[in-house]
């Protein structure tokens, strides 16, 4: 094992004690930009790895307005009445630019984040969805550390940060209005392909046209091929204001674990997912060393001109400029 100083010795002890303090403290240390801190956070990263793992990981995502955070609250009262424990983490595509974040704000699930068997944390707010993604996933790994049950990732729906989120959770879950089925935007966009399940919320206001999009939405992932031989992605209704399917909701998911897990598909969602995480730092790594590289930046101008004056062909181009890696 790294060593580590007693500061952040006591940060990891803290963490696998299960008490929020350090909790929050490594995660403010991950999510900081100074390198000193990357560092000393990587540290603590590889001292909790071991003990993560544990939790079902729940990702959940469906345009603003749809419910989320009325879905989220429900189904953490809902599983802390379970006896486990819930955090909820954000990917917010729009944190970075605005500096403000629109998901995971305590005031939108005041209920759960009132209770001491919940953890809700923002979306951080680094400089790039890349960014944020990845410091979500890192808090994650913690998350689960600190024995948490169920870990649920929200986002929005912009496609980049759904596929990052399906990307870091075992079930990737699509909410949908009940006029879903009318233009199916979700399918336009490439996200139905990403849902393990699929949920109309506000099944209480009109049940006819809800019954209506659910036999859409079937229609539709019907014509997609499953990303699973041995599992078809549910569509379920539910009223998260009435708390009406959550229930369901929460047996579903358990079924599909035990499905893939059956057939071996939930460890290796996972080991994918790790080595995909692993190749996207390795491209960011290369890309940054690139860029900074004294003669990169000393060729690049006259070099990226040639090219758009069609003096030189890209790929020679680009071979000129790799080579200075070498
Ligand atoms: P988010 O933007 O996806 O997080 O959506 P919210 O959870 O903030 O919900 C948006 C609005 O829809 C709020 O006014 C909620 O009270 C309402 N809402 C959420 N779920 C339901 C539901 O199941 N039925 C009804 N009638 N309203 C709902």
């Amino acid at each position: 094992e790294t060593l580590l100083e007693a500061a952040d010795r006591a940060l990891v002890d803290g963490v696998l004690a299960r008490q929020l303090r350090p909790l929050a403290k490594t995660i403010t240390l991950i999510e900081s930009q100074r390198e000193d801190h990357q560092m000393r956070a990587q540290g603590v990263l590889e001292a909790l790895l071991p003990h993560s793992g544990g939790a079902m990981r729940v990702g959940i995502s469906g345009v603003p307005g749809v419910g989320k955070s009325t879905f989220i609250e429900a189904l953490g009262l809902y599983l802390i009445e379970q006896g486990l424990r819930v955090a909820v983490l954000a990917v917010d595509p729009s944190s970075s630019l605005s500096g403000g974040s629109i998901l995971g704000d305590k005031t939108r699930m005041e209920g759960l984040s009132q209770c001491p068997q919940a953890f809700i944390r923002p979306s951080p707010s680094a400089g790039s969805l890349g960014g944020v993604a990845e410091k979500t996933r890192e808090t994650l790994l913690v998350c689960e550390a600190a024995g948490f049950d169920v870990i649920i990732v929200e986002t929005v729906g912009v496609g980049q940060s759904e596929t990052a989120v399906a990307n870091m959770t075992d079930i990737f879950c699509l909410l949908q209005l009940p006029n879903a089925g009318d233009d199916l935007q979700g399918i336009k966009k490439g996200i139905m392909e990403l849902a393990d399940l699929v949920v109309v919320n506000k099944a209480d206001i009109d049940p006819a046209a809800t019954t209506r999009a659910q036999a859409q939405l079937k229609t539709a992932l019907h014509m997609l091929r499953p990303a699973s031989p041995n599992w078809s992605p549910p569509v379920l209704t539910l009223s998260a204001l009435k708390k009406a399917g959550i229930e369901d909701f929460w047996r579903t998911v358990c079924d599909y674990r035990t499905t893939m897990t059956r057939s071996g598909e939930f460890e290796g969602r996972r080991r994918h997912q790790a080595l995909a995480w692993m190749w996207e730092l390795i491209d960011a790594g290369l890309r940054q060393r690139f860029r900074r590289h004294p003669r990169v930046r000393a060729e690049l101008a006259a070099i990226s001109t040639a090219v758009e004056l069609g003096e030189s062909t890209p790929a020679v181009a680009a071979q000129r400029l790799l080579q200075h890696l070498n």
